[in-house]
């Protein structure tokens, strides 16, 4: 046997072999082999058949190379015919020859003859009559006897269970689990111990873990007189293991054969290096090892599993860390819709923020905040969401929007929030006007019914089916610690509040990459006198708004970096243009003008006039700094003041990190360094104490990546904003994109949504021209992605490539980060 190229149950099998445990005689097909046997051609089966006991019946079972990706059920009993009936009879008695006769009859029938399962429904009996009625409906059905010769049964068998897995439903069922194209299919054959006989016969399946928790606990079913899984689904009847009060067990059936079972598998944890899941076989008190595959286990036990590996000393730490699929952390940090439950899917969108969430439909923020007034859970469904919504969110469980993509405002606040969020739901027509939402299939949903959004899968459901909590255990953080230390990457987070700053930190980020001060503003009392300020006619009547203003940023800064210890904090000064904060619609309007003291029509002209036709590409960022300067002077002397006010108190100096936005020229930044450097002075000059800041530009349009070389002597960091440089890059609304992008990946024009995962290839060459240019110009300059694909396995990867010294990411993605960054470094 050459395991690579026979699959992991020969390997495993192979190596029980070389452990002395007591497996049968086991030949094991390579993939070239069983590749061949499907084209038509067989191996020597004479040789194949003499590797055997002559009298022995022999059992087929496949040997991919991950156990999850599939393959035919295993055929037992073959060899089994009229004159060995008779022979085993003698030896297990007439019943029990019989039953496994009848079983082999069925077997083949259904699975190499390909007959009619329901022909065998009417049989009902076991023994001789039930055998005799078997064989004669297959005859019937087939058009020939039953076959009696050994060798042409194990061909037949090989034959059916090759082609079954070149067949298109399992390839695709494969390729979904993440089997490649070409994946092969071995074969193990292997003599029978029949389970079946006088003296205590039976089989059963025994691990030591439990499937859910990853526990230590014997799990498993025996079952007297029975093969192969017969035991999990012989319901009363199996007995348990170990001695319990539920039942009858194995250790009081066979107490010998389970104490030595117990050692077997505890050998096999050790020598195997994983915990097995081992099918036996009990012939007249002996114990037979027929098989050993991974434990089936949830994400929560696979962590719990590699960690006791790691502790008892079976693998290394960083073997463990290797073990967990960076992505399936993800799971245990939300709630999560049950594995077996019940799914009424609704409709589908894209999976914008993990988790399940249910609650009653709600259309409008208000409604959000009145309805968890009431208690009562809410998921906030918006044709997109705008910041007018962000209240609402916070209010809600859950969002469910028709428009959007992966960087739109919805999954952006929602991945920030931890709050789960389907974007994109194109196909559930939305009614806001009568307040319904429809699914394709014409079910209509109405205000205050209760639905369930799955942004782990982008799924909708009906109703409110079984969930599992989110688990964080001492097993979670042993295993994060041993990541971090082999992680050389860094990893902070995007956050904007200090309830993000507190996630972040709980979660071990090393430092803010992102804060968006826009998110500041939305609160109630900053609304007016952002708004006021909005509207000044001077640079006067700017200042006095901006003064109510500086005090909350102060607060806010100061907050932020308590929270944050001295860990770096990185501010993005004001970002999206000024008409994002006005109302749109007449009540808004109304409240506004009563607001401001103006007439209505007055302020309906202003708000018109700040509107432009494409605002993503308009005034903001640091359009805005430039123009109306006034705005991120007075954010500059709230992070100064907030650095004095949180060094005061023995804390670890701060050294404040200020991040221009949307930069596209050299000159944008000099002028705007002038103006934050003299802040600064003033600030110093004010209080009478010194501090230092950095100051950074987003890289974030293609001319700033181009241009890096020119831009980076007036930076000491550069943080490339991926969502931004996405949309710009391929001229893709990042609001708009989700309408087509399930359609653009489904034909291959796309292979993944560039807004999830980093197009490396021209987004992705940006970033390498920026980051070669800026540090050729600069090379004291620190690199970072502080876009959403900070967050994804495969965009992390590509930031180590190119040299970044740290990624950013939602909070709640800090952990999957971390993972996968050590994975990249081991
Ligand atoms: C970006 O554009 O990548 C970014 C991080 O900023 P925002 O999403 O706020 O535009
Ligand atoms: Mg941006």
């Amino acid at each position: 046997m050459s395991p690579p190229t026979h699959g992991s149950r020969a390997k495993c099998l192979q190596r029980l072999v070389r452990l002395s445990l007591p497996v049968p005689r086991t030949v094991a097909l390579s993939f070239d082999t069983v590749h061949t046997i499907a084209q038509g051609q067989l191996p020597d089966m004479p040789a194949l058949i003499a590797a055997f006991d002559p009298g022995a019946l022999l059992c087929v079972r496949p040997s991919s190379q991950e156990t999850d990706w599939g393959g035919p059920g295993a055929i037992l009993n073959i060899g089994m015919n009229d004159a060995r009936l008779a022979s085993l009879a003698e030896d297990i008695g007439a019943e029990a020859a019989a039953g496994l006769y009848l079983r082999f009859v069925e077997a083949y029938a259904v699975h190499v003859a390909r007959l009619d399962p329901d022909l065998f429904d009417e049989i009902g009996e076991s023994g001789a009559k039930g055998l005799a009625r078997a064989l004669a409906a297959y005859e019937e059905e087939a058009e020939e006897p039953f076959p009696q010769d050994p060798q042409r049964q194990l061909a037949e068998v090989l034959r059916s269970m090759a082609r079954a897995w070149e067949g298109t439903t399992a390839r695709l069922l494969r390729q979904a689990r993440g089997a490649p194209v070409d994946a092969g299919l071995g074969l193990v054959v292997q003599e029978m111990a029949p389970g079946l006989g006088r003296g205590e016969c039976g089989s059963g399946v025994l691990q030591l873990v439990d499937s859910q928790t990853g526990l230590p606990q014997i799990t498993g079913r025996y079952l007297s007189q029975s093969q192969g899984r017969e035991a999990l689904t012989g319901g009363a009847d199996s007995l348990y293991l170990e001695r319990d009060p539920r039942g009858r067990s194995l250790e009081e059936a066979a107490p010998e054969a389970f104490a030595l079972l117990k050692d077997y598998a505890g050998v096999m944890r050790r020598r195997l290096r994983a915990e097995m899941q081992i099918e036996f076989t009990i012939q007249n008190g002996t114990l037979h090892i027929l098989d050993g595959v991974l434990v089936p286990r949830s994400t929560r036990a696979a962590l719990r599993i590699a960690v006791r590996l790691a502790e008892d000393g079976i693998i290394t730490p960083e073997e463990a860390v290797m073990r967990i699929e960076p992505r399936a952390v993800s799971e245990l940090l939300h709630r999560q819709i049950a594995p077996g439950a019940a799914r009424s899917v609704i409709g589908r969108g894209i999976a914008a923020s993990p988790g399940a969430a249910t609650g009653r439909i709600v259309f409008s923020a208000a409604e959000a905040l009145a309805s968890t007034a009431r208690n009562e859970p809410c998921i906030l469904v918006r044709r997109e969401t705008s910041p007018e919504d962000v209240r609402g969110m916070h209010a809600a469980v859950g969002v469910l929007t028709e428009r959007g993509g992966m960087t739109s405002h919805a999954a952006v606040i929602g991945r920030g929030l931890g709050l789960p969020c389907v974007v994109g739901a194109a196909r559930l027509r939305f009614n806001l006007q009568r307040k319904t939402l429809t699914s394709e299939r014409g079910q209509v949903f109405r205000e205050g019914d209760v639905i369930t959004i799955d942004g782990t899968s982008g799924d909708v459901l009906e109703g409110s089916p079984a969930t599992v909590e989110a688990a964080l255990d001492e097993a979670f953080h042993v295993l994060m610690g041993w990541a971090d230390a082999a992680r050389d990457i860094a990893i902070r987070a995007n956050a904007d509040t200090p309830k993000d700053a507190a996630t972040a930190r709980n979660f071990a980020a090393q430092g803010i990459g992102l804060c968006r001060t826009e998110h500041m503003f939305f609160e109630a009392d900053r609304l007016t006198p952002m708004r006021e300020m909005i509207f000044a006619d001077t640079p006067k009547d700017r200042q006095a708004a901006l003064a109510i203003l500086l005090p909350m940023q102060r607060k806010d800064f100061t907050e932020l970096f308590r929270i944050m210890e001295g860990m770096p904090v990185c501010i993005r000064l004001f970002d999206p243009p000024l008409h994002e904060f006005l109302p749109t619609d007449r009540h808004g309007l109304r409240d506004l003008a009563e607001a401001l003291d103006l007439p209505v029509s007055d302020v309906t002209r202003r708000v018109q006039s700040l509107g432009e036709y494409n605002p993503m590409l308009g005034l903001r960022g640091v359009r805005l700094g430039i123009t109306v300067p006034e705005i991120y002077d007075m954010q500059a002397r709230a992070i100064f003041e907030a650095t004095l006010d949180a060094s005061r108190e023995g804390a670890p100096p701060v050294v404040p990190e200020i991040m221009l936005p949307l930069v596209s020229a050299k000159r944008e930044v000099e002028l705007l360094r002038g103006r934050i450097e003299a802040v600064a002075t003033a600030v110093r000059t004010e209080r009478g104490r010194d501090f230092t800041f950095r100051l950074g530009v987003m890289a974030e349009t293609p001319r700033a990546c181009l241009r890096a070389a020119e831009i980076a002597p007036f930076a000491h960091f550069l943080s490339f904003g991926t969502n931004d440089l996405t949309q710009m890059t391929y001229g893709l609304s990042r609001d708009d994109a989700g309408r087509f992008m399930s359609d653009y990946v489904s034909q291959g024009v796309f292979n993944e949504d560039p807004f999830h995962v980093l197009d490396t290839d021209g987004v992705g060459e940006l970033l390498a021209i920026g980051a070669e240019r800026s540090r050729a110009a600069n090379p004291g300059i620190t690199l970072s992605i502080c876009g959403e694909h900070g967050g994804n396995p495969d965009s992390i990867a590509f930031c180590r490539d190119v040299g970044m010294d740290y990624v950013s990411c939602s909070s709640f993605r800090v952990p999957v980060a971390r993972l996968a960054a050590a994975q990249l470094a081991l």
